[in-house]
């Protein structure tokens, strides 16, 4: 067989749209000014800063003010966690969370704040309600993912959101301090709503290379009235929240990557491809092997995710002779890959370590096609058959 060049792994990062390089690209020698500066080089730069904040605002429908750009989704989530909460302080998030979330939360235990950990069902998915009652008077975040990275799962945010905001009606009567809403929005956004008022989010963290932007930009959504600090020390830059010089061409990058999802008719084409391509993977997968577990509900998941576990299979060895053949799959999530301990997100939904270990994830995205995922169909047999007569 021909080998085929087949990428499959874009949960852990896409490929640059090329429309995002050509927007990007006068921003490195032509408009190269800080956007700090007074005279007219750093002016033009600032323009081009303001109206990528307003595209950004525009997609989260808030005002250009609650949008906070960092060096990408890994700070995001720092500042949203580290920014807000104090010790004796109580936040409540999922076992399922991001290790930019759980490791922060770990270390800011070991500074006295408590943390409830929620658990998620066998599907993936987190129950509303469970995070609503744990609620109690020193909780002062709720941390929830939308997408989970590594079986897609799509989580209930809107529900959370709804239900919070009659808590927090009741906490001002009772003079509580309001309970704020964060979630981590990385996985969902070339998939799902992310405005922040359907939501009922108060932060919200974006990344841009998840959505064919470049890598080191994101985003934090901060609702006005949500008491944030800096973490970071230095200049006044992003309203005195995140200091440092902003990095207008990826900036400008990433704007440009929110304005290819925004244009709705082309983007629902797009997923619905991204869709169908991924079904057909999993039904030729079941075809080979029906014995195939397929990871995560399969009515709550974005388009482009398979999570599939084989018995017996060695997903290591199996992710390297599928490199060999051209083909990128993750075990895991790219940051637990190179640790081999079982994903925690596997064990969370109840998944036995040998299963575990041989769990791959493929996913696809927009430049995938039609001949690649043929070609892996006819590999991935290939592969399991030599697995299993080893
Ligand atoms: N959260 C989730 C759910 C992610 O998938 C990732 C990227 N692996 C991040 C946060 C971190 O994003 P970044 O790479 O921009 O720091």
């Amino acid at each position: 067989m021909r080998k085929l060049h087949c990428y499959f792994d874009y949960a852990a990062t896409t490929p640059v749209d090329p429309k995002v390089v050509k927007a990007m690209q006068p921003y490195f020698f032509d408009i190269f000014g800080n956007p700090a500066s007074v005279h007219s080089y750093g002016q033009a730069a600032l323009r081009a800063v303001d109206t990528a904040r307003q595209v950004i605002a525009d997609f989260l429908g808030c005002p250009p003010l609650a949008v906070i750009f960092t060096a990408g989704a890994t700070e995001s989530n720092n500042l949203a966690l580290q920014g807000l909460l104090a010790p004796g302080q109580h936040l409540i998030t999922t076992t399922i969370e991001h290790p930019s979330v759980l490791e922060v939360c770990q270390a800011l235990e070991k500074t006295g704040l408590e943390v409830s950990y929620i658990g998620v069902d066998a599907e993936g998915l987190v129950k509303s309600a469970d995070i609503l009652a744990a609620i109690k008077k020193n909780t002062a975040l709720i941390s929830v993912m939308y997408v989970n990275n590594e079986i897609g799962t799509i989580e209930p945010i809107t529900e959370i959101g709804a239900g919070l905001k009659v808590i927090n009606q009741q906490r001002r009567q009772n003079n509580l301090a309001p309970v704020y809403f964060h979630t981590d929005a990385v996985q969902a956004a070339f998939y799902c709503n992310l405005k922040v008022n359907d939501l009922g989010v108060d932060l919200l963290s974006l990344s841009g290379h998840k959505i064919y932007g470049p890598k080191g930009i994101g985003v934090l959504y901060r609702r006005q009235a949500v008491p944030l600090r800096p973490v970071l020390r230095g200049g006044p830059q992003e309203f005195g929240l995140r200091p440092g010089s902003l990095n207008t061409a990826a900036i400008v990058g990433l704007a440009q990557a929110v304005r290819l999802i925004a244009d709705q008719v082309k983007h629902d084409q797009t997923v619905k491809r991204i869709q169908g391509l991924r079904d057909e993977i999993k039904s030729g997968v079941k075809k080979i092997l029906p014995a195939v577990k397929v990871n995560g509900t399969v009515e709550r998941r974005v388009a482009g995710n398979l999570s599939l576990s084989f018995s017996q299979a060695d997903a290591e060895a199996l992710l390297i002779q599928l490199d060999q053949a051209g083909i990128a799959v993750s075990v895991g999530s790219a940051c637990s890959a190179g640790s081999l301990a079982p994903s925690p997100v596997l064990g969370a939904i109840g998944l036995k370590p040998d299963l575990a270990r041989g769990t791959i994830r493929i996913s696809l995205g927009k430049f995938n096609n039609y001949r690649q995922v043929q070609y892996f169909l006819k590999t991935l047999a290939l592969v399991l058959k030599n697995q299993t007569n080893r």
